[in-house]
């Protein structure tokens, strides 16, 4: 394996006790916190499933799929990653365990494992370590965060990878965090040390001696118990951080700054101390926490309601659109396949509960499922001139509640009916021709070119964008003449390919959506044009 010369520095981010304990968000912290101080710094996630990517994934329990520029389907955490440090990752920054074995795989089909045996000690380990190598080119300080929880048998060869490649790049270029949880008992009321000291037991046996401890409570804990942890795990006392729960993850960087934490990694990598430019940051944070005096209310018309990660980059855009413009935001999932049926009764119930809302948003979806009752609150918002917000999935329940509304109730997509007489929305051939599932949609950026004159325009400034996508479907240029006679026009194209990605209606107070999927470029504390232009027109819309 080329281990790199250059003098990058690691940092390798594991977790125990229980999973969904932040680690994402801890490592996005400390990278937020280097990369305040100027440092060059990378994020990278490793995962242990068997699946190459995430795209995969049930959204249902893994949250949403984020999308790279470059075209990655990746797991959530990059989401977080990017936010934090307002930059955009790429593929070498997601590594799924099936992505490696299926490259160690095809190495030794290729005959470039030359009659070794081939195993999981050195070849995987090998493999896994050549991507954090990969993925820190041109950064100074590359940190990576172990998915699971130490001690799960899957996640043992990235375990053991993190272990060996310490020795390799040796002391100073590589330090390791352990996100620990410490649970606390009501009925004695305190705040408990032992699983966490267990877990750097556990992490040990494997091998690693934590450098640094993050320890995570429901409550905030106090320094005897830092100090208790401290003489249990061996950890010193100044390498310890408390995290107890904060009301935005944002405060999590400001929260670990106090804690002195950046100080002893800086110190650890023997890199120089400076004082960071929070100032930014700062604001975000002071903005997240305020009650505002205006609340808005949006609807956000979706398919799965029992976990909000669904949606995650959605959410955090409209947050921080909100903020931006100094209102709060309600968003109600609204269950779309409640109003799947066509009859009366059920546009009637729908009609009745959007009313209550200021905004509807339709996000990005696949399947049938909740289809119809996307195209119906997409009606609704039309001719009742409520603003709306589509996003992917959102412009084409648009474009087909628009032929719709105009009288073409034969108005489809190929997802509910590829064989219909009038499917607005298609698959281009490109698309048929695809025998995998895997990684195989129309991904990553995409340049299109805005109208002047429209609403798109005025929201971007701008004509020509760039814009990440995940989708099969398009919309059919076959309809494009009819679209004025449904009140729509379309406001973005892609040139090269001569494909829709900006539609909005022609009379409407605010109605648009595009066929990519802007959430992933929004920021805490730059929120795209997208969500920025819409919360602001549902403060106009409400005065
Ligand atoms: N299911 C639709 C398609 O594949 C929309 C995808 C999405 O919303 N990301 O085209």
């Amino acid at each position: 394996m080329a281990i790199n010369t250059k003098p990058v520095k690691y940092i390798f981010v594991t977790g125990g006790v229980l999973s969904g304990l932040g680690k994402g968000i801890t490592a996005s912290s400390i990278a937020n916190l280097l990369k305040a101080r100027g440092f060059k710094v990378n994020l990278q996630k490793c995962d242990p499933y068997l699946n190459v990517d995430a795209g995969t994934l049930n959204p249902r329990e893994h949250g949403e799929c984020f999308v790279t520029k470059d075209g990655a389907e990746t797991d959530l955490d990059l989401g977080h990653y990017e936010r934090f440090i307002d930059a955009e990752l790429t593929n070498t920054s997601s590594v799924m365990a099936g992505r490696v074995l299926l490259k160690v795989i095809q190495d030794e089909r290729a005959g470039k494992y030359q009659g070794e045996d081939v195993q999981i000690i050195p070849h995987l380990t090998a493999a896994i370590q050549n991507y954090f190598v990969l993925a820190s080119e041109g950064f100074e300080i590359q940190i990576v965060e172990i998915g699971g929880t130490v001690g799960d048998y899957e996640s043992l060869s990235f375990i053991e990878a993190i272990r060996e490649f310490g020795i390799k790049v040796g002391k100073g270029n590589c330090l390791y965090i352990h996100v620990v949880y410490l649970p606390y008992l009501s009925a004695s009321e305190e705040i408990k040390t032992k699983p966490a000291q267990n877990s750097v037991r556990e992490l040990r046996g494997l091998g690693i001696v934590p450098d640094i401890l993050v320890a995570r409570s429901e409550k905030k804990a106090n320094h005897n118990i830092k100090q208790k942890l401290s003489l249990f795990s061996g950890v010193e006392l100044d390498s310890i951080a408390l995290l107890p729960n904060a009301p935005t993850i944002y405060e999590v960087p400001l929260t670990l700054e106090d804690s002195g934490i950046a100080r002893v990694v800086l110190d650890k990598l023997q890199l120089k101390q400076s004082t960071p430019d929070l100032v930014e940051w700062k604001d975000v944070v002071k903005k997240a926490k305020t009650k505002f005096t205006k609340t808005l209310s949006i609807a956000m018309v979706a398919k799965y309601l029992d976990n909000c990660d669904t949606y995650l980059s959605v959410l955090e855009a409209l947050k921080s659109a909100a903020w931006h413009n100094e209102v709060d935001v309600n968003i109600n999932l609204i269950d779309a396949s409640d109003y799947d049926g066509r009859d009366d009764k059920i546009v009637k119930n729908l009609h009745k509960n959007l009313m209550n809302y200021d905004g509807i948003v339709v996000p990005g979806g696949f399947g049938i499922r909740g289809l119809e009752g996307k195209i119906k609150a997409a009606q609704f918002a039309l001719s009742q001139k409520i603003p709306y917000l589509g996003l992917c999935l959102g412009l084409q329940m648009a474009v087909i509640a628009a032929a719709r509304n105009a009288g073409l109730s034969s108005a489809t997509t190929f997802e509910l009916d590829d064989q219909a007489k009038d499917q607005i929305i298609i698959t281009m051939q490109d698309q048929k021709d695809k025998a995998m599932t895997g990684g195989t949609m129309r991904l990553g950026n995409y340049d299109c070119k805005i109208t002047d004159n429209t609403l798109a325009h005025r929201v971007y400034g701008k004509i020509n964008i760039v814009e990440r996508h995940r989708h099969r479907g398009e919309c059919n240029n076959k309809y494009l003449k009819q679209y004025k006679d449904w009140g729509i026009k379309v406001s973005g194209i892609n040139e090269e390919r001569n494909l829709v990605e900006l539609i909005e209606a022609i009379d409407h107070p605010f109605f648009l959506a595009s066929q990519f999927h802007p959430e992933f470029k929004s920021r805490p504390n730059r929120p795209h044009p997208m969500f920025d232009s819409y919360v602001k027109a549902l403060i106009n819309n409400k005065i």
